[in-house]
């Protein structure tokens, strides 16, 4: 059965993934002479670079989603479909959704990542990602809910197990987290529980090489080593995480460390789906592309953003960073090249122009990397706060989020620490 989308002369676009990439390329195509499909399995743009702050607690989801319906109001060429691509019928030009099948003209996979918890299947059943507003949530609820029981418990290892957390992966995000985290119990856990002894809490902070933030500067890696001590993190750098089983992790060298929070940060691969053939697929799961966003060996399928691995740049030889940069440079390289195409102009290859990475530690501590230019520290933060307000979608959410932002800057306090699981009807408990 093929899912019901109005028939049109039109060459039909699909794009699969209304993240960053996909989502730029299909308001980039709002005037063409396309009929672009848009699937996304959520009917919202989630902004990934401030999950951290929904999970602890400093910004409620609705701001940093935004509902992908509200970009298309009154567009006629633009048909949004919420569901879960399924695999890839490449010689018959469609696809497998549970709502049906989609044909496609030109197919564009946009899908970004998944968390790779490198086969390790204790992990995968116990660790906690953070790869969408859900887990986000799900790990607020469960900082919180944790640190409601410790009051108590009267054992004083398990009480250690319930509030001490362990963070796995030393990039951007595991930072982040790690001084979030330092904040609140410096902070705001003092007030909210007078009863516990907030110095006994342990932030643990796990990476496998020898320094932090990988793939940036070593003044960035080194500074941010440095705030997060002063903090008082534990960071524990080449070893790596081998088990856990929902109390206690295992490390490479035997160590272990009880805590019922193990908050995975530590990796991620390409989220493809099934159909795609061997030669397609490379190094973590990306789908390998030529310097057209093509994708090898198969005609009229692109991809972009993380789930693409772009060959044969000598500057990136093994495919460029996983950041929303990279995703919105080749949404907007794409867009402009099918309407290049339909204009009968020569294609120009992909070229990504690299602005710099940056990374937040805590209030007034950031670190940035910029071409030529690196600097860290108030200055750091106020242009990494500039940044990611002025990326966020939506005026309401820019405000809402500088509003947020103001008042946890002077009250050192936040104020959405609401514990709201979601309801299950009593007939669905039964079947679980
Ligand atoms: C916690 C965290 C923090 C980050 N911080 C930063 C940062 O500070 N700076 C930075 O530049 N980058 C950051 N990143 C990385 C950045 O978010 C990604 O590089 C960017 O989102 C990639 O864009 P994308 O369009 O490729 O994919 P995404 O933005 O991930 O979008 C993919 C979309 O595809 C949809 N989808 C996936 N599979 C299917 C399917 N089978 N069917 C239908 N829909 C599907 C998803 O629902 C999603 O909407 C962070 C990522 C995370 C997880």
């Amino acid at each position: 059965m093929k899912i019901n989308i109005p028939e049109s002369t039109l060459e039909r676009i699909v794009i699969v993934g209304g993240g960053f990439a996909g989502l730029l390329l299909a308001k980039k195509l709002l005037k063409a002479n396309y009929q672009v499909v848009l699937i996304d399995k959520n009917n919202y743009h989630q902004f990934q670079p401030l999950f951290y702050q929904v999970a602890m607690a400093g910004l409620e989801p609705s701001s940093i989603a935004f509902p992908l319906r509200k970009f298309f109001q009154g567009s006629s060429n633009v048909f949004i479909r919420v569901t879960e691509v399924t695999a890839i019928e490449y010689d018959k030009k469609r696809l497998q959704t549970p709502l049906g099948i989609v044909n496609y003209n030109h197919l564009v996979i946009a899908t970004g990542a998944d968390t790779n918890f490198f086969g390790n299947a204790s992990l995968a059943a116990k660790a906690l990602p953070m790869k969408s507003v859900s887990e986000a949530l799900y790990l607020r609820n469960r900082i919180l809910d944790d640190y409601e029981k410790t009051l108590s418990i009267t054992d004083e290892a398990e009480r250690q197990g319930y509030i001490d957390i362990v963070i796995v992966g030393g990039g951007p995000t595991g930072v982040e987290v790690a001084g979030s985290l330092a904040e609140m119990r410096k902070y705001i856990l003092p007030k909210d529980y007078p009863e516990m002894d907030c110095s006994e809490i342990e932030i643990i902070l796990i990476q496998s090489g020898d320094q932090l933030l990988k793939g940036m500067s070593d003044e960035a890696a080194k500074k941010a080593l440095q705030f997060l001590r002063k903090m008082g993190v534990k960071v524990i750098l080449n070893n790596r995480v081998t088990a856990y089983d929902g109390e206690i992790v295992t490390m490479k060298d035997g160590t272990q460390i009880r805590s019922r929070k193990v908050i995975w940060a530590a990796g991620i691969v390409g989220a493809i789906f099934e159909g795609f053939p061997a030669e397609a697929i490379g190094p973590g799961n990306r789908l390998k592309v030529d310097n057209h966003c093509q994708v090898i060996g198969m005609e009229n399928v692109y991809a972009l953003g993380d789930v693409a691995l772009v060959t044969g740049d000598e500057k990136f030889p093994e495919g460029h960073p996983q950041v929303a940069q990279v995703a919105m440079q080749m949404g907007a390289y794409l867009a402009d090249a099918f309407t290049r195409k339909q204009k009968g102009k020569a294609a120009v290859a992909f070229k990504y122009r690299d602005l710099g990475s940056m990374a937040t530690v805590g209030r007034n501590k950031a670190v940035v990397d910029l071409p030529g230019f690196k600097f860290q520290g108030f200055f750091a933060w106020l242009v990494w706060l500039f940044v990611h307000l002025f990326q966020l979608l939506g005026v309401r959410n820019k405000v809402m989020v500088f509003i947020n932002w103001v008042w946890n800057y002077v009250t050192y306090d936040q104020s959405l620490r609401l514990m709201i699981r979601p309801f299950v009807p009593k007939e669905m408990k039964n079947e679980e």
